[in-house]
């Protein structure tokens, strides 16, 4: 048989679905599972979306679309981030893709040559260095440890800027961490970027609708209008609007970035399919209910879950602001057992979880931070208790 591209020596498959097919299998198996791994929101979006799929089935052109997206739904994405402050966009400065994945992987290929840097902080979303791989870019991590709220410091971003990275990549609020930059701290990483100016910013901001307690949304050009220059700004359907499965992304940014990955599309995947694309508008521009009252009922599945981590001693667990994630540290558990077998390491621990108590979570080596895991709480309501009830006597039971 002829070889693979030494690309694929590079190409992994995801680590989250790993845990999560696990977790079907035991399922499938007859096991009580409560699943707290994959990162799905769990509900589905207004009928509205569905009446404007259904409509564009029945008047399908048949024909090919815009490589950038069809001229509604980018005018409908610009009306959506000027309600965020990102104002000032045309059409020119917007790309869609299949996903804010999809966008990501265009923006890593437009962006970087094989052996440029990359750099982005860790905890970071597992695809990051799946996708800096596939294109051969080199990963510059910047550690940032639960001591530090998993957030990262200007002084960090400035040691890491000053070796000129081609491209940063910033996710905010974070999966896995759930964290969420204050106004004061993206002023103060502004201040930083606007030295650097050879290095692209790329901010996955895909939750940016996903925060509790009335903290708002920042991002580097509220704070320094000037860095529009080279700031992207990444969006996607998938969490806000429950659709993930219709692969939705956005990008705002320069228009020459804009243009690159839309021809990249050209060469991909030619456009995003018309029934989609109405779907998209419907979400953007229709009632915004469901998603609104999504945000306040994970806002309580938030506490619900911080109450029971914060009950567990030993267990460091930086209160999140934002997204459907916590991510506990559970370092002080190394080297104990549970049920006479020596739990060493995060994996190790989630497969004892997972065996003993039936709760699925990603172990957070998965996301550059092996001290940690990370619990994904968008499961239906009722199973959310019972789920962390065994999680606190699992850990109870360690000695
Ligand atoms: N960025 C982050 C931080 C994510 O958590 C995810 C999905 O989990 C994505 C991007 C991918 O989103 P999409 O479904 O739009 O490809």
């Amino acid at each position: 048989m002829p070889d693979f591209s030494s690309r694929m020596d590079r190409a992994k498959p995801s680590a989250i679905m790993a845990v999560a097919e696990k977790a079907k299998a035991l399922k499938a198996a007859g096991k009580d599972i409560i699943s707290f791994s994959i990162g799905v929101p769990n509900f589905l979006p207004g009928e509205h979306v569905y009446a404007a799929a259904r409509d564009a089935l029945a008047h399908d052109s048949g024909q090919y679309g815009s490589n950038r997206g069809a001229p509604a739904l980018v005018d409908a994405f610009l009306k959506h981030i000027e309600a965020i402050g990102l104002t000032g966009y045309s059409a020119k400065n917007i790309a869609t893709g299949v996903g804010a994945k999809h966008v990501i992987y265009n923006l890593c290929e437009a962006l970087l040559d094989e052996g440029d840097t990359i750099a982005f902080p860790t905890p970071y979303w597992t695809s990051y260095v799946d996708i800096a791989e596939i294109v051969n870019a080199k990963i510059e991590l910047l550690p940032c440890p639960a001591s530090q709220h998993y957030k990262m410091t200007p002084e960090q971003l400035d040691a890491t800027l000053a070796k000129k990275p081609r491209v940063f990549l910033f996710n905010n609020p974070s999966n896995p961490t759930g964290m969420v930059y204050s106004k004061e701290e993206i002023s103060a990483l502004a201040d930083v970027i606007a030295k650097y100016p050879d290095t692209w910013i790329i901010t996955d901001d895909i939750y940016n609708r996903m925060i509790f307690d009335g903290a708002g949304y920042h991002n580097f050009v509220h704070a320094r209008p000037e860095l529009k220059d080279r700031v992207i700004f990444i969006d996607s359907l998938s969490k806000t609007y429950g659709m993930p499965g219709w692969r939705v992304g956005f990008m705002a940014g320069p228009e020459s970035v804009a243009n690159a990955v839309t021809t990249m599309n050209s060469n991909h995947i030619t456009n995003l399919p018309e029934i989609t694309t109405a779907a998209a508008i419907a979400a953007l521009t229709g009632p915004q209910d469901v998603p609104n009252a999504k945000v306040r009922e994970f806002q309580d599945k938030r506490d619900q879950v911080m109450a029971v981590l914060d009950s567990i001693p030993g267990v460091v667990c930086p209160k999140p602001d934002g997204a459907f994630y916590v991510f506990p540290d559970i370092s002080a558990y190394f080297g104990k057992s549970h049920d006479g077998k020596v739990v060493n390491n995060d994996i190790e621990f989630c497969n004892a979880l997972l065996e003993s108590k039936g709760v699925a979570c990603v172990p957070g080596s998965a996301f550059g931070e092996p001290n940690a895991l990370r619990i994904s709480y968008t499961c239906p309501t009722p199973q959310l208790a019972p789920g962390m009830e065994r999680i606190k006597a699992f850990f109870a039971e360690m000695q």
